[in-house]
């Protein structure tokens, strides 16, 4: 009776173990696709290396760098807006 608890026992922490093991490969950079030519981008690349569009600007505000596919920067709110340019 003790081994089939055991037995069971091993099975959940396996299921546990590759759970988080799925979990861990969702983690993984996806990025976003570049605003001017829809390939997709590495969300830390600078430039998109196909059609050279900056894919990351400097906040006026804060001074970070916000990826081009964010409306906001993520540190300080500051909407990215079109007319300072
Ligand atoms: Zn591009
Ligand atoms: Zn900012």
């Amino acid at each position: 009776m003790l081994l089939l608890f055991l037995l069971s026992l091993a099975f959940l922490s396996l299921g546990i173990l590759t759970e988080l093991e799925r979990r861990h490969e969702d983690v993984q950079p996806t990025g976003g696709s570049c605003p001017a030519c829809n390939r997709p981008a590495e969300a830390e690349w600078l430039l998109c290396p196909h059609c050279r569009t900056l894919l990351k600007e400097t906040c006026g505000s804060c001074g970070r760098q916000v990826s081009a596919w964010h409306s906001f920067c993520p540190d300080c709110g500051r909407q990215r807006c079109a007319e300072e340019r």
